[in-house]
């Protein structure tokens, strides 16, 4: 892997480093802009660290945010953007898990780079002094390994949060975790559950969204049995029948791994789905496997975990609807298509068919013609958008206020059902889709 020497720092960046060397401090960019750099990717953003204490930097930059004066951090504000500057420190009293007790600003650069969290992210840069890297951060790019700046065990138990951080990283950078912060991190998994809902689901949101399927299944693997018992209970959970090759645990990450996209909807109704099936297992005759009713029973399931994980109502919402319909029985034909666009909806009905296409994608090989039709159908869905086909009450031309001044009805009256009326008829023949038209159809639907 391209791993470069040399940092091209913004000139924004550049001029606050400039600014606190002309007063005398040494200071450096450090962190994941560092790292970032050095894997030739663009960071996000540009921290720097410094040897001078807060109150001093708010004198040279009169016109700081004092942003986390506590942690030594100000922001300044730049041309080119904003730029977090934060005094070198040690922190130390961890007692809950979450935030140092205390923190204590040095004149020592080696001694910030080692509270950091990972090796990787223990490097810092300037023009006169290169790259500062004690632990041996830059080795560890190279070979693509997530390792503890210092004892996992004790950089584990100081901030839980750092657990999942681990696992993002590898997700995100496709790295190993190096196996001795790996045993640490399963060791203090329990501890996951001492911190904020929040947190967690934003960490668990990246990691879910970047993983390829060995990092999804190495972390869910070990760490559903504290975040989501409800997927753990599908380990070992046999489907002996004509549709499965996995087991459901198996068949789920195979499946949630499988859709690369970036809607954290999709992603998570793959992967509750079908958590409801440890719950619902029968044995026939024949010595099949069944799992009858487990759309609703996951859906159930599905809706405590995300109130539980803090989701936003909109994702709980249209995730469980997605669960509850994931059966539905997909015909690659343009009539089905349509019905699906106006059912569910532009956007959910696409989300639907990736939840199919990925619960389909891992059955047996006589299924595949099932996963075929799914992106048939799809394709059908996008024509039908391109050609700007109308297909829900969204695409007609008259919406209900229209309705109600046209036939002077009291709101809501009948309203909901002219709109539906006029919908058949608008998807039978587009040409009707005319305000002038509908609304001279809407006066002639018989009141009965
Ligand atoms: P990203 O690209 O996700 O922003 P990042 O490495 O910049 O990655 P930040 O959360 O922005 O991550 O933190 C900036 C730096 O601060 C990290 O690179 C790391 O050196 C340090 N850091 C952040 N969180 C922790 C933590 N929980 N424990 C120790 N060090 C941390
Ligand atoms: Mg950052």
């Amino acid at each position: 892997m391209a791993c470069l020497m040399e940092i091209d720092i913004p000139v924004y960046v550049r001029d606050v480093l400039n600014i606190l060397e002309k007063n005398r401090h040494d200071a450096y960019v450090a962190g994941g802009c560092v790292r970032d750099s050095l894997l030739g990717k663009e960071p996000g953003d540009w921290d720097v660290a410094t040897d001078c204490v807060p109150e001093k930097m708010m004198e040279i930059f009169p016109n700081a945010v004092p942003t986390g004066i506590k942690y030594g951090t100000v922001t300044v504000l730049t041309g080119g953007g904003p730029v977090e500057v934060t005094a070198f420190r040690t922190d130390s009293g961890y007692s809950d898990g979450r935030r140092p007790g205390s923190v204590k600003f040095t004149k020592n650069l080696c001694k910030d780079l080692e509270r950091r969290d990972f090796t990787i992210n223990s490097i810092a840069y300037n023009l006169k002094s290169g790259l500062i890297d004690p632990l041996g951060g830059v080795c560890d790019l190279k070979n693509r390994i997530i390792r503890c700046s210092g004892d996992p065990s004790v950089r584990f138990a100081e901030d839980y949060l750092r657990i999942l951080r681990a696992f993002r990283f590898s997700a995100k950078l496709g790295f190993l975790i190096e196996p001795e912060t790996k045993k640490a991190a399963v060791q203090n998994k329990w501890r996951l559950l001492k911190i904020s809902a929040e947190r967690v689901q934003k960490e668990f949101n990246e990691i879910l969204l970047r993983s390829g399927y060995k990092e999804l299944d190495d972390f869910l693997s070990e760490f559903s049995e504290v975040l989501l018992p409800e997927l753990y209970a599908c380990k070992g959970i046999t489907q002996r029948n004509n549709n499965h090759r996995y087991d459901v645990f198996d068949h789920i990450v195979r499946g949630t791994a499988d859709y690369t996209g970036n809607d954290i909807k999709v992603k998570l109704a793959i992967l509750l789905h079908d958590v409801g099936k440890s719950k619902c297992k029968t044995t026939d005759e024949m010595g099949l496997e069944h799992f009858y009713g487990h759309g609703e029973i996951s859906e159930q399931l599905a809706k405590n975990i995300l109130i539980r994980m803090k989701y936003p109502g909109d994702v709980v919402r249209d995730v469980c609807r997605l669960i509850k319909h994931h059966h539905i029985l997909i015909e690659p034909n343009e009539g089905f298509a349509k019905k699906m666009l106006r059912e569910f909806g532009r956007e959910q009905a696409f989300r639907l068919m990736e939840l199919k296409i990925a619960d389909t994608g891992n059955l047996k090989e006589s299924r595949k013609c099932w996963t075929e039709e799914i992106m048939e159908c799809r394709k059908l869905m996008f024509s039908i958008i391109e050609k700007k086909q109308p297909c829900s009450l969204a695409d007609l031309a008259v919406n209900g206020t229209d309705i109600i001044k046209h036939l002077n009805l009291v709101p809501s009256e009948r309203v909901g059902e002219i709109l539906e009326y006029l919908l058949d008829r608008v998807i039978d023949d587009p040409k009707l889709n005319e305000k002038k038209t509908l609304l001279e159809i809407a006066a002639e639907i018989p009141t009965v």
